[in-house]
């Protein structure tokens, strides 16, 4: 009798075994484990109508579901699960998934709350089954359904509304003091390795072409560490690089909306992918030459913006700002800490003493159509409190002018346009009055 159970249940362990190697097993940890089991059944049965075999029944369900307890909660076997997981995230991506587990071990909290950006999203179930297995305490993950598109974007309180006591943010630098945030906000920088020695090797190729120039180097901070390598070897074969420091940033980072004005006449070779960071570069340092080096194709190539046009078109939504200063709305973004308090009570007192009439309008994510949708004609300037990139990134889907706090403060303010950089300095300690640390002191003087 015992002989003949120990068969059936070596049968069930090799069935599982073979569906889970062909089947999705990543949706599977996802899940709760009723649907787990349900999905196995309906799948082997459907798989073995054709064949006639045998059929599972609500007996082999809770066989089965023994088999899997004791699989991977009894025996501890979730090494074998984890390793097999492991397999489906990039191997250059550091998730930093095993110091995350250990911290989240040594605190009281069982429910999770993460935050991906647009780029590892994919990842999401994968991780979240590695932490629900790994992790001692933890027994729910609640993933943000939208996309976090910036380092602004921390939703600790949003996490404690729901109910969590732990915020973990993908992809980004940590721009709030974590001693400020609502719950235990825990950063995972997601750096990207690469041969960082191709770097070396093109300049080394092209050494006509950089003679006797100097480069400044910038790179988003998934590629802050191999920056500082290949700076340390640059410098010693041709002590040619620069790299700046922009606090609270790392040395050499920058956002979107942040990235220093160089005083030197050096080229600039931006790490990364993508043209959104190496634009805040072009915006903030009009005259220099640009290169970008693409760690994914391993290309170095000369790259050619067309700013002038760019601004040329911002100066003519701030005019038209000013010959239709009578009805106007104050947009305020609350998407994580992207609204300024302070940029606002400037603004809205400046702007009252001039008796023109506000709207006050808050908005979860600011896009375009339906900001639109919801002009009726009637506003004619909005001043957004949000990210200044979606006032020159989106300048032509906007019907009517769209001003960032930068441009806002040129046509109240008194401040004047600047001729040789668009200052975006947006989360610098050394930002103007109207960037997210200025000081209460400087807006009110
Ligand atoms: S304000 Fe905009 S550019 Fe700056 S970090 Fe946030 S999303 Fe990125």
């Amino acid at each position: 009798m015992n002989i003949r159970r120990k068969n059936i249940n070596l049968k069930y362990i090799n069935t599982f075994f073979h569906i889970t190697k062909n089947l999705m097993l990543i949706k599977w940890c996802n899940l709760d484990k009723k649907i787990c089991y349900y999905q196995f059944l309906t799948i082997f049965n459907q798989k073995n109508k054709k064949k006639n075999k045998h059929k599972f029944c609500l007996l082999d369900y809770i066989k089965f579901s023994s088999i899997f307890k004791f699989f991977f909660m009894k025996l501890k076997k979730v090494e074998l699960l984890t390793s097999y997981l492991d397999k489906f995230l990039p191997l250059n991506y550091n998730f930093e998934y095993v110091k995350t587990i250990s911290r989240l071990n040594n605190s009281k909290y069982k429910k999770i709350f993460v935050q991906f950006p647009d780029g590892i999203r994919e990842y999401n179930i994968i991780l979240n089954s590695l932490f629900q297995l790994n992790s001692r305490r933890i027994c729910q993950v609640l993933n943000l359904g939208i996309t976090s598109y910036g380092a602004c974007c921390i939703e600790d309180y949003f996490a404690k509304f729901l109910g969590t006591c732990v915020v973990l943010h993908y992809g980004h630098s940590c721009l709030t003091p974590i001693s400020e945030s609502f719950v235990l906000a825990i950063y995972v920088f997601l750096e990207i390795n690469f041969n960082w020695n191709t770097i070396i090797n093109i300049f080394e190729k092209k050494t006509f072409l950089f003679l006797r120039k100097v480069f400044t180097l910038f790179s988003t901070v998934q590629y802050i560490s191999i920056l500082q390598n290949a700076k340390k070897e640059l410098d010693l074969k041709f002590k040619l690089t620069f790299v700046h420091t922009n606090k609270p940033l790392s040395p050499g980072e920058l956002l979107g909306c942040t990235c220093v004005k160089i005083d030197n006449f050096s080229n600039v070779m931006y790490i990364g992918e993508g043209r959104f960071h190496l634009e805040t570069i072009v915006f903030s340092n009009f005259f220099l030459h640009f290169f970008q080096f693409n760690p994914f194709f391993y290309q170095l190539l000369k790259i050619d913006y067309n700013i002038v046009e760019t601004l040329k078109e911002r100066k003519v939504q701030i005019l038209k700002s000013f010959q239709k200063k009578t009805n106007l709305a104050i947009l305020s973004g609350v998407l994580g800490k992207q609204n300024n308090n302070l940029f606002l009570k400037k603004i809205e007192s400046l702007i009252s003493k001039k008796s023109i009439k506000i709207l006050r309008v808050v908005m979860c994510e600011i896009s375009f159509d339906i900001l639109n949708k919801i002009n009726y004609g009637i506003i004619k300037t909005w001043i957004q409190n949000a990210c200044p990139r979606l006032s020159t990134d989106w300048n032509n889907f906007f019907i009517e002018p769209v001003l960032n706090s930068y441009e806002a403060c040129v046509l109240f303010c008194s401040v004047k346009w600047k001729k040789y950089t668009y200052p975006l300095t947006y989360y610098s300690y050394k930002g103007e009055y109207w960037t997210m640390y200025a000081t209460v002191k400087s807006f009110f003087s």
